[in-house]
């Protein structure tokens, strides 16, 4: 696995970083987003989603579980298993067709469905530091590996 740190002094630099995910990003990825409450993940989400050309508002799918976004011909979801009890739920929502060859993931929370979920390609973790965050990336498969390196670029 290729791990890769960023330091995020500000709010602006978590949205830069979400922005220059967007190029690198492939139909059929599976992007996790990890941290405490407030750590940045819909900030970043929401960088991210407008980068790829999506014009109007990004809600937080805290309450709705799940945000669609269809951009030109791709299916983004945008996932928050915040509230989820247990893993069962994602089955249960159907929330499993969604992963497929034709759709990018982006999955807030993605240990309240652990075992439920399918793997991701790139794990993007949240720290507090300080006033400003840090951010962890892993990248578990050649896709995510290839999402990194434009990142780094
Ligand atoms: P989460 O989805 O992880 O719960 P949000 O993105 O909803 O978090 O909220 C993150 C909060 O932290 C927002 O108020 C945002 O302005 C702020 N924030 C985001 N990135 C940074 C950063 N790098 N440094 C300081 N504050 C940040
Ligand atoms: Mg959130």
């Amino acid at each position: 696995d290729v791990t890769a740190v960023f330091e995020l002094p500000d709010e602006a630099a978590t949205q830069r970083l979400g922005e220059s995910l967007a190029p690198g990003l492939q139909p059929g990825m599976v992007i996790f987003l990890e941290g405490d409450l407030g750590a940045g993940k819909t900030t970043l989400s929401r960088a991210l989603i407008r980068a790829l050309g999506h014009a109007g508002p990004v809600k937080s799918p805290t309450y709705s579980l799940v945000e669609v976004y269809v951009i030109s011909s791709l299916y983004l979801y945008h996932f928050d298993f915040y509230r989820f009890e247990s893993p069962e739920e994602f089955l249960d929502a159907g929330f499993d067709e969604y992963f497929n060859d034709a759709s990018v993931c982006l999955v807030e929370w993605p240990e309240r469905a652990q075992g439920s979920l399918p793997p991701a390609d790139l794990r993007l973790r949240l720290y507090h530091a300080g006033v400003g965050r840090v951010l962890e990336a892993v990248a578990n498969t050649p896709k995510g590996q290839e999402c990194l390196s434009v990142l780094n670029r």
